[in-house]
């Protein structure tokens, strides 16, 4: 028989273990599961609505590999309004299938083998894939619960080397829920232009910050506009994940070669979804809606997780995850999390997401009320019987 022998890009590329769980989580039936962290909401009715008029006006085609150019001068817009990042909608945005189309690219375009990448640690393992396949090395920087697993930039700056070409900044963050106060960003920026080292700066959560916190975007000041890619999507904040539309904004040369990727791979987002993207844009009051619902479920599971001993969940500030110690319950989080299984309930050891998540458990809040409190009343049987 025939062996097919993989690149070595490709031997390197991890599986995602959340997939692992959300597969093993097939075998059970009636599971209270907080493992995946998708929104439960249908597409908000405004979006639904234009799309099918446009479908129904036949607008369904290729565009422009950038994007239309009607929906990146509303995101040009949009960046300016609320995240004031000044962006030419003509040359420094590009529309992608989702934030991942945009993240590949980014790194594809700013990674070659042999370079060095900087990820803090716990760290969405979707950026392993991304960094393994340009044959660049993953550097982690150890993020603790201590410092609400906010980067230190003296760790980063301790990691740089001659070989950095690159920082991944995901804020709000998966799995941690931690969000980089602007005087931190401010700090790690310096870093950046001391060292010159580009970041890929991951916003995909940024409407969804709690408790008085705030998102700040890093390439707000010009300084960081150029060495910067930020990247943001519809997916979270308008309940919008499998229409795979996102966007990315950089300087001009950056984008460029991100186009002729993407030229290359997908050819541009399905236009549809762009049509999609541009009524949530025109719809803000969406997004605050789900903002609302998510406040709300974030409370109601921090509350339960404070009440369990041996827990604790931290103070996550965005996102919709809890990344909560469960070191006192046990030494093997993966272990625990197939006991929790057999109890009714999903959540992911925190060790998929790097050496730093060893000892936490990730549950997602992206589930009505019903499901959170079902799955605490398990959780919390589990736990009195671990
Ligand atoms: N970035 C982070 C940190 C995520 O958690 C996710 C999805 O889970 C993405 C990017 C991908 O988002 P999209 O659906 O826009 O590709």
């Amino acid at each position: 028989s025939h062996t097919f022998e993989f690149t070595d890009r490709m031997a390197r590329m991890p599986q995602s273990g959340i997939r692992e769980i959300f597969d093993a989580a097939q075998a059970y039936n009636d599971l209270a599961d907080l493992s995946i962290g998708e929104p439960d909401f249908a597409t908000p009715e405004p979006v639904a609505t234009a799309v099918a008029d446009a479908i129904g006006d036949g607008t369904s085609g290729y565009t422009q590999t950038v994007g239309r150019a009607d929906l990146r001068g509303a995101i040009a817009e949009k960046l300016a309004n609320t995240n004031d990042i000044q962006a030419d909608p003509v040359t420094e945005v590009m529309v992608t299938p989702g934030a991942m189309g945009a993240l590949f690219a980014a790194t594809q375009v700013l990674a070659d083998s042999g370079d060095e990448v900087l990820l803090p640690d716990p760290y969405w393992s979707n950026y392993h894939g991304h960094i393994a396949n340009t044959g660049a090395d993953l550097v982690t920087v150890p993020t603790s619960a201590a410092d609400d697993f906010v980067p230190r930039p003296e760790a980063i700056a301790e990691r740089i080397t001659d070989g950095t070409v690159g920082l991944i900044l995901n804020t709000p963050n998966n799995p941690t829920g931690a969000v980089v106060p602007p005087s931190t960003l401010r700090e790690i920026g310096d870093l950046l232009v001391e060292h010159d080292v580009w970041a890929i700066l991951d916003e995909t959560y940024e409407d969804l910050v709690y408790d008085g916190a705030t998102h700040h975007s890093l390439a707000s000041d010009d300084e960081f506009f150029e060495r910067s890619i930020t990247v943001h999507s519809f997916s979270k904040s308008y309940a919008m994940t499998g229409w795979r539309i996102g966007y990315a904004t950089g300087p001009e040369d950056v984008i460029e070669r991100m186009r002729v990727l993407q030229e290359h791979t997908v050819s541009c987002a399905s236009e549809p979804a762009q049509v999609a993207a541009m009524a949530a844009l025109d719809h803000p009051g969406v997004a605050s809606r789900i903002h609302d619902a998510f406040a709300s479920r974030r409370e109601l599971i921090l509350n339960r997780l404070t009440d369990i001993a041996g827990v604790d969940p931290g103070t996550p500030r965005g996102a919709f995850y809890v990344f909560a110690d469960v070191s006192a319950l046990t030494d093997d989080t993966s272990e625990f999390t197939k006991q929790l299984l057999s109890e009714g309930v999903a959540a992911v050891p925190g060790s998929v997401f790097g050496e730093a998540g060893e000892g936490f458990l990730r549950f997602s809040y992206a589930n009505d009320q019903t499901v959170i409190r079902q799955a605490m009343d398990r959780f919390e049987r589990a736990v009195e019987t671990q």
